[in-house]
């Protein structure tokens, strides 16, 4: 499965997202979408806006950005797994580096979204990454890996046929920076091998996406990497126009 999510972070307005979900929905095609799934990430107050717009269209779904791990309670702010899937989410962001850089998210606590989504049967599209001084030890393969395994501790066979994981060199988010496609690949060809350790032949169906300053100048040379199955998209995610022309470098790929 080849999966373009969009992650519009804590930009847009009511009427800015309904203008880019219209946007897409009239170029987007079931034919000219093939083989890709769309993935949209809005904040958490236009998700029903998102689910009611995309209500006829099964190929592009909706996703939360964050979620919280315990099903209700006194949490003030949070909003739970369960009421995300309550709402008609499909999927959630897991363990974003801004969530664990600004809000302190563990990796523990990553691990038990990831058990909260995969209960809810939520999608989780788990991040992980490494930042730059981890990069430049040279032990970011190391690094990554560890990330990885605490995330789906304790998840199955039978349920980890619904992870997705998204590889976000945290030096390149936001930042222009964007990994080569020979380094995304030494990564995702890392991270599959991992996969495969834990959950063996499943490991080759288990989308995994990159994301980091990904846009149209470099997404086709990046989602030509054998084990680059996608793209999670921020600042580009905003713009209809490049997140289609992504959708259809993806499409080729
Ligand atoms: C992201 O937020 O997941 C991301 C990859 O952002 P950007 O594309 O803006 O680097």
């Amino acid at each position: 499965m080849k999966i373009l999510a969009g992650n519009w972070k804590m930009n847009t307005t009511f009427e800015e997202g309904y203008n880019l979900i219209e946007a897409l929905k009239n170029e987007l095609s079931p034919e000219r979408l093939g083989d890709v799934v769309v993935v949209l990430a809005p904040p958490v107050v236009q998700l029903t806006q998102a689910i009611d717009l995309l209500i006829d269209y099964p190929e592009m779904a909706v996703a939360a950005q964050n979620g919280h791990a315990k099903d209700s309670g006194a949490y003030t702010g949070e909003v739970s797994m369960a009421q995300l899937a309550d709402a008609g989410a499909d999927a959630v962001l897991i363990g974003h580096s801004e969530r664990r850089q600004y809000f302190g998210e563990t990796d523990q606590d990553v691990n038990a979204k990831v058990h909260a989504a995969l209960n809810h049967e939520l999608r989780p599209i788990v991040c992980v990454g490494e930042v730059l001084a981890e990069r430049q030890s040279g032990d970011h393969l190391a690094i990554v890996e560890k990330q990885l395994r605490a995330a789906v501790a304790g998840v199955t066979p039978d349920l980890a046929e619904n992870l997705v994981l998204a590889y976000e060199p945290v030096w390149a988010i936001g930042t222009g920076e964007t990994a080569t496609a020979a380094q995304a690949q030494e990564m995702h060809a890392h991270l599959r091998g991992v996969l495969r350790d834990l959950y063996g032949d499943l490991a080759q169906y288990l989308p995994i996406l990159y994301g980091g300053s990904c846009k149209p100048s470099n997404g086709a040379e990046l989602f030509a990497q054998p084990d680059v199955n996608g793209g999670l998209i921020g600042g580009a995610s905003l713009v209809a126009a490049d997140f289609i022309a992504l959708v259809d470098q993806l499409q080729k790929a």
